[in-house]
């Protein structure tokens, strides 16, 4: 459903720790669930340690996948992730650096940040914009273009940003760095004009649906099930199963439809045990990788367990690329626009830098589309002075990118 966001900038996780210190029973029902807990201890264990000051160890909260799986089987439904995230910024606020600048989460948000991918284009009197996120233009700039012109059928004035919504900093507790830049493109958009924005990314929609106070959220699953996109097409026949993203978790109307869309285009649909509210991370929550990649590796190794041979779809780009390693993953958008090629073929196009060449050339393409539009590039940067996440590997590929991409435009 659509949001509209009514806070922005809430203070994540203030009252998390003190709930969980006096409402949990260590009854171990996440601790079954939870490959971090059971490493940490109960949560009541960790917050005591933690407010009495005898640790944690800076990098623990770091561990937590922030993915939700605790509220969900706790009868208390008791806000982990929020307090693990508090946690984290506190420890980014003491001045802890437990990621390294080679954090490849953080490179590539400065990536997508960059003057060079950033674009935005608002033809006149557009109040709705198509953003769709890093990974999706990245990996399939083809089916980017696809959606676009699909509901443009539907908003004719409709814009597009090409721009990252900084997820990874907030996530890894970088909140001034988060709020400055989301709150420069917040109020860009709303100085626009903007007042609705779709995201295909469920890390985009959580991002806006929180902090994008007077901008309306929602998803492309949702305008193409109201489009009817699915039934255009003809009948499939098969068995797939759907790996919900974890921060759509509680989102059961958009769980609902992903499966109803999917039942309309033909194939049958089976559930994991997991699924829904009690959805696994797929491995690539909130940047744990880059400080304990066995936890990470543990959410990817259970996910493909329970999927075994079945072909698994989900509807976010990370989730879709992550899991394509270990099963055979398929992002929804793959089967509605009929361009599935394979778990092989597609991760061949997601290799770096060949996912920053997707990139340019999408944002070349829509800097013709939108030829006689007010056009920006993101110049904005907060983190001036601050040590930079994968600079050489980003001065590198942007250099390659941008030459290949030259290279393309002479060819064609
Ligand atoms: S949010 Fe996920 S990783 Fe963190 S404690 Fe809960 S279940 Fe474990
Ligand atoms: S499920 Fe809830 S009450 Fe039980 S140990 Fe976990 S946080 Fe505590």
């Amino acid at each position: 459903m659509s949001k509209d966001a009514s806070q922005t900038f809430p203070p994540a996780g203030t009252d998390a720790l003190s709930r969980v210190r006096e409402q949990c029973t260590q009854c171990g029902l996440c601790v079954k669930e939870c490959a971090f807990l059971a490493r940490h201890g109960t949560p009541l264990d960790i917050a005591d340690r933690y407010a009495t000051g005898r640790g944690p160890c800076p990098q623990m909260p770091f561990e937590c996948s922030l993915c939700g799986l605790c509220t969900a089987v706790c009868l208390q439904s008791l806000p982990l992730d929020q307090m693990f995230l508090a946690m984290r910024r506190a420890a980014v606020s003491r001045g802890c650096r437990v990621y390294g600048t080679d954090c490849v989460f953080l490179g590539y948000e400065q990536r997508g940040v960059s003057r060079h991918l950033s674009f935005y284009a608002l033809p006149t009197g557009c109040d709705t914009v198509f953003f769709p996120g890093c990974s999706l233009p990245a990996t399939r700039p083809g089916l980017t273009y696809r959606l676009l012109r699909h509901l443009q059928r539907f908003t004719p004035r409709l814009g597009v940003v090409l721009d990252c919504c900084t997820k990874p900093s907030h996530d890894l507790g970088r909140q001034g760095y988060f709020e400055a830049m989301f709150g420069e493109m917040r109020a860009f958009l709303l100085s626009s004009g903007v007042r609705r924005v779709i995201v295909a990314c469920p890390n985009c929609h959580k991002i806006f649906s929180s902090y994008g106070k007077g901008l309306s959220v929602t998803t492309v699953y949702e305008v193409l099930s109201g489009s009817r996109r699915s039934a255009d097409r003809r009948p499939e026949r098969g068995h797939v199963t759907v790996h919900d993203p974890c921060v759509f978790r509680f989102e059961t109307s958009i769980q609902d439809l992903v499966r109803d869309t999917l039942r309309e285009m033909g194939w049958e649909v089976s559930e994991m045990p997991h699924h829904g509210r009690t959805a696994l991370c797929c491995g690539e929550g909130a940047s744990v990788s880059c400080v304990a990649p066995d936890l990470a590796h543990t959410w990817t190794r259970l996910r493909a367990a329970e999927a075994g041979r079945q072909r698994v779809v989900t509807y976010c780009t990370g989730c879709s690329e992550l899991l394509s390693g270990s099963v055979d993953a398929v992002h929804l958008l793959d089967l509605v626009f009929g361009r599935v090629v394979g778990s092989r073929r597609q991760r061949l196009r997601s290799l770096f830098p060949l996912t920053c060449v997707n990139r340019l050339r999408l944002k070349e393409r829509l800097r013709r589309e939108f030829s006689g539009a007010r056009v920006r590039e993101r110049t904005f940067a907060a983190d001036a002075g601050e040590r930079q996440y994968g600079l050489t590997r980003n001065r590198l590929s942007l250099l390659v990118s941008l030459a290949i991409s030259k290279l393309f435009a002479l060819r064609r």
